[in-house]
């Protein structure tokens, strides 16, 4: 087992996210108290002196079998005195330090956040004047960012701009509404999703309460544009198709639906999909859906507990396009236990048959609150998958098939450090993906474990947020109370 040891709380974000992407382990413990020298650490534990005000730092690596070797690196920053440029001139050490120890260097460098395009964005925006190299070396100065990641961020935040125009005038927002309901629980899931047939009695009062909470948002989002609407979870097909009739009904008859440019309803799994649900879907007006593989390898879906092969999926795919679906995405994951370069390049090549119109890939992410941490404990490492070949092997399909990268986004824990990257044809990039991902426009979200973001469009920057109870139970308990936060949080309306 890995140890972090931090003096300093504030500074444990940063190291833990770089440390564990260098050498990742499924067993991190993290102790916010090394007041303790290196000498006296236990093997495998990094240690982590910090004193801001001093401008110094230290860095112990005690090895073992996570670390290689013992070391010992000092840190010292008089340039200012400003705790912000502290901050950027000590992460940049550690990374540096950590690449010296390990040998290795990450795609991404330094950077340790979710959202890395809209950091681009950002630089774009506020280095008028500046070419795209000289961004590509802001970026390698401050960051360690590689050039191929720079210019794929690049690349995005630029598509991504022009998308993005209609939505940034303050006036618009987008909905989303989630169905914490599933077929079954996938083996990495670490979404908020119940076993549908568990919750069976509790389905129509959860409905009941999504209603509840669409009403009050007309209310305080009264005199806004709803843009976009996405239904995801969980799975929002696992509902039966009486009750996907009702929930679609309830939406479009209580929103106000005359501007919506987009609406999706996330399918994903193949199990959960049938031609009623998918004529009730086209009824009540849904642009854009998912069919969801992960993988076209039935033995992996078998072990990663999907309950569907590979035929229901193209059945599912087949049965879309037949009700007129013209904007299908495909989710893959890449990274499953057992797989190797050879089943992911299977994988795509079996998906690029379908014609999608978007594919999402994703780099496998170990969370704290999946199954699978139980499964690796037990069965040991995953799989041996050249992360970094087989996100080519996304780039080169999608390339292909003739689809644009539109959006990206990094998760703590992820195969190779890479990234999940959303590919689409023009015209089919998924506009809520991208909002939701550039935090320029305010998202009231509705159910069990979303979160609400009001994004102020004053120039400020600032995003507040609310989040809703991950239990069923206590939802539908504390409805009221939660609907007067959101009213709070959104200020009625202003
Ligand atoms: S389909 Fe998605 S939300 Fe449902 S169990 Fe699988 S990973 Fe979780």
């Amino acid at each position: 087992m890995l140890k972090i040891r931090i003096n300093r709380e504030e500074f444990e974000y940063d190291i833990y996210a770089l440390v564990t992407s260098f050498f990742p382990d499924p067993e991190v413990k993290v102790e916010i108290a090394g007041d303790k020298s290196g000498a006296e650490c236990e093997s495998d534990t990094a240690l982590f002196l910090l004193e801001p005000d001093a401008g110094r730092g230290t860095i112990c690596f005690k090895g073992g079998k996570c670390l290689p070797a013992d070391s010992k690196y000092e840190f010292e920053y008089k340039d200012s005195s400003d705790p912000g440029d502290f901050r950027k001139a000590w992460k940049l050490f550690l990374y540096d330090r950590l690449c010296e120890y390990s040998g290795i260097t990450l795609p991404w460098g330094a950077l340790t956040g979710v959202r890395p395009t809209k950091l681009i964005m950002r630089m774009i925006n506020a280095a008028e004047g500046k070419g795209r190299d000289e961004i590509i070396k802001d970026l390698y100065d401050t960051c360690r960012v590689s050039e191929d990641k720079a210019r794929l961020g690049i690349r995005i935040a630029e598509l991504e701009d022009g998308i993005l125009k209609p939505f940034t005038d303050g006036k618009g927002y987008s909905l989303y509404i989630g169905i914490p309901f599933c077929p079954s629980t996938c083996l990495y899931c670490s979404f908020t999703s119940f076993p549908i047939a568990k919750f069976e009695k509790k389905v129509d009062a959860y409905l009941d309460g999504l209603c509840s909470e669409m009403r009050a948002t007309c209310e305080y989002m009264k005199g806004k544009r709803l843009d976009t609407i996405y239904i995801g979870g969980g799975t929002p097909t696992s509902l039966d198709e009486v009750r996907l009739e009702r929930l679609l009904n309830d939406i479009t008859s209580v929103m106000p639906m005359g501007d919506v440019k987009e609406f999706t309803v996330e399918a994903g799994r193949p199990d959960s999909i049938t031609v009623q649900k998918l004529a009730v879907m086209k009824k009540y007006g849904v642009t854009r859906i998912s069919v969801n593989p992960q993988t076209m390898k039935d033995e992996t879906l078998k072990l990663i507990g999907r309950h569907h092969t590979t035929d229901d999926i193209r059945r599912a795919f087949a049965q879309a396009r037949e009700a007129g679906f013209d904007n299908i995405n495909m989710d893959l994951i890449l990274g499953l236990p057992g797989e190797t370069l050879s089943d992911v390049e299977h994988t795509f090549d079996a998906v690029a048959e379908f014609k999608p119109d978007s594919i999402t890939a994703h780099s496998l992410a170990i969370k704290r609150a999946s199954r699978m941490k139980q499964w690796i404990a037990e069965h040991g490492a995953i799989s041996g998958l050249d992360a970094e070949k087989a996100m080519k092997k996304a780039y080169d399909t999608a390339d292909a098939l003739g689809m644009k990268p539109y959006y990206l986004y990094r998760q703590k824990n992820m195969a190779g450090s890479l990234e999940n990257t959303g590919f689409a044809h023009e015209g089919k990039y998924g506009l809520y993906n991208i909002l939701i991902m550039e935090e320029v426009q305010s998202i009231v979200a509705l159910g069990v474990g979303t979160v609400s973001k009001r994004v102020h469009c004053d120039g400020t920057g600032l995003i507040e947020r609310c989040d809703t109870h991950k239990d069923v139970n206590l939802y539908l308990s504390d409805l009221q109370a939660m609907i007067e936060r959101k009213r709070k949080l959104f200020g009625a309306g202003e």
